[in-house]
């Protein structure tokens, strides 16, 4: 029986954020523990039971991932790295390993290393020198030199919202058996396209991704192409690599990838001035105006997304500017129920909630993290609920408290969770269907809360991941870049990267 070792490090890291992330924001399962935790949606998942139906010996080593947050330690990115490199080569040392395919997210950056996963991958490299390495990728990854010199083939997701995660584990995992089984030799072409571009603005449900995903499909079917994919990159990230790219996989034909990939990277150039909000989009008081009027209207619950501070893009999620505008509006008088706002990450808070449950409290709470967007609020409410260790949807477990003051319900949580879910609401006792205005720190709403909402806005908020991407102190993005700057010629061939060493 043929072995594939696996493997697999998740996260988007976003250097506005000044919070450093360690090992106590991870989920990590080790070895066989791996296989006890697969998930629907997931390209771990994806990976593992394709080349299990396949029969062969999955050699589980390490999988580490966390919400996007601020960059990642480097002692903790060396000891994730060191334990996957460790438990490669005591497989090795049982019998040989056939080949590896990996789930990468490939937008993690290290303090004082910047990438991550191109240093993953040139160590495998250096012990397996000669088997086939293959990897699935989110679509928001940050293409480098030294994840393209030290893989075969990489693959990304084609769906944002991400809802091709296991189909695209079960592509990277076909890649690794057709090369294999069936004398697949893949070569991969890279071209940069120069555009940072927020992931609300390319949502593959609407234009100019739908047109963009379907020249991917298409590309896919032509004879030898073994995987082509829009990597849309990580806008809030200020790093030397920012950028979108475009990577083909051709069995055997190098020349074949190149030009498919020069032809899809122009293609995207080609459409950069349509990428734009797909949803009601406005400053903070306008949209609290709109959502205040649009309450007497009756379709409800209106959500607004508190979009510059989004963890799930990586904010640091205690930024209060938007929750003070709220909390100051006495519009909130008129509404029957308070607001429900999603939430702060404040774990010194939360834990001053514990045991205080139905009682009235003073407590200052937020800007712990980012300290120079916002400052800390400090109310008298009353704790309404509270959970410890709360974890849904293999969330990290953490304390959570629901604080009632001046008309809005509000989250402090433990941890640096997502406010991705309405059951974090329903668990802590408040319904979002029954509220009329709903604010999470979200950019585009998650499925899950776009089934609740009757009504969608995002307001455009300071924060580590500020929408206006001009309003960013971008100093190590390479230069020109769309839309920091605006003219200037590009050429597709002139951006085809090839591989080194
Ligand atoms: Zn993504």
């Amino acid at each position: 029986m043929k072995r594939i070792l696996v493997a697999g490090i998740h996260h988007e890291s976003n250097s506005f954020n000044p919070i450093i992330v360690g090992e106590k924001d991870f989920n990590i399962i080790y070895g066989d523990e791996i296989f006890n935790n697969l998930r629907k949606n997931d390209s771990m998942t994806g990976i593992i039971k394709t080349l299990q139906q396949g029969g062969y010996e999955v050699i589980p080593t390490v999988f580490a991932r966390a919400v996007p947050n601020g960059e990642v330690d480097y002692d903790f990115y060396t000891k994730i790295k060191n334990e996957i490199i460790k438990r490669a080569k005591s497989a090795k040392k049982e019998a040989p390993i056939d080949a590896i395919t990996l789930s990468l997210h490939g937008s993690m950056r290290v303090k004082r290393q910047g990438e991550a996963e191109g240093y993953l991958l040139e160590e495998l490299r250096s012990i397996f020198p000669n088997i086939p390495i293959l990897s699935s990728l989110d679509m928001h990854t940050t293409m480098t030199q030294r994840m393209h010199n030290n893989c075969d083939g990489f693959v990304g997701y084609k769906c944002a919202p991400h809802t091709d995660c296991f189909e695209t584990g079960e592509h990277a995992a076909k890649m690794t058996i057709d090369t294999l089984e069936n004398n697949r030799n893949p070569k991969s072409a890279w071209v940069k396209v120069p555009i940072l571009i927020a992931g609300e603005q390319s949502s593959t449900n609407v234009e100019p991704m739908i047109s963009l995903m379907k020249a991917l499909k298409e590309c896919e079917k032509i004879e030898d192409i073994m995987a082509a994919s829009y990597l849309m990159g990580f806008p809030w990230s200020d790093n030397e690599d920012s950028s979108v790219a475009v990577y083909v996989v051709a069995d055997g034909d190098l020349k074949l990838a190149q030009r498919e990939a020069v032809r899809l990277a122009e293609l995207m150039w080609s459409k950069k001035d349509d990428f734009c909000f797909h949803t009601e989009t406005y400053h903070e008081e306008k949209a609290l105006d709109v959502a205040f009027n649009g309450v007497k209207k009756g379709k409800l619950p209106i959500y607004i997304s508190d979009s510059g501070d989004n963890p799930t893009a990586g904010g640091a999620s205690d930024c209060t500017n938007f929750l003070k505008l709220i909390m100051s509006d006495r519009r909130t008088d008129n509404l029957t129920k308070p607001i429900i706002y999603g939430g702060i990450y404040d774990p010194i808070a939360t834990k001053q909630c514990e045991g205080k449950v139905g009682k009235e409290i003073t407590l200052t709470f937020g800007s712990k993290f980012d300290t120079i967007t916002s400052s800390p609020i400090t109310t008298t409410g009353i704790v309404k609920s509270y959970i410890k260790n709360w974890s849904r949807g293999g969330m990290l477990k953490g304390d959570l408290a629901l604080f009632n003051s001046q008309g809005v319900d509000i989250v402090i949580a433990e941890v640096h969770v997502g406010y991705t879910l309405p059951e974090m609401f329903t668990d802590l006792g408040v319904d979002p269907k029954e509220a009329e205005i709903v604010v999470c720190k979200l950019g585009y709403l998650t499925f899950p809360h776009s089934l609740v909402a009757k009504r969608s806005i995002m307001v455009l908020t300071e924060g580590s991941t500020n929408e206006d991407l001009k309003k960013l102190d971008y100093k190590k993005v390479k230069r020109p870049i769309f839309p920091l700057d605006r003219d200037f010629n590009y050429s597709a061939l002139n951006n085809l990267i090839e591989k080194e060493g």
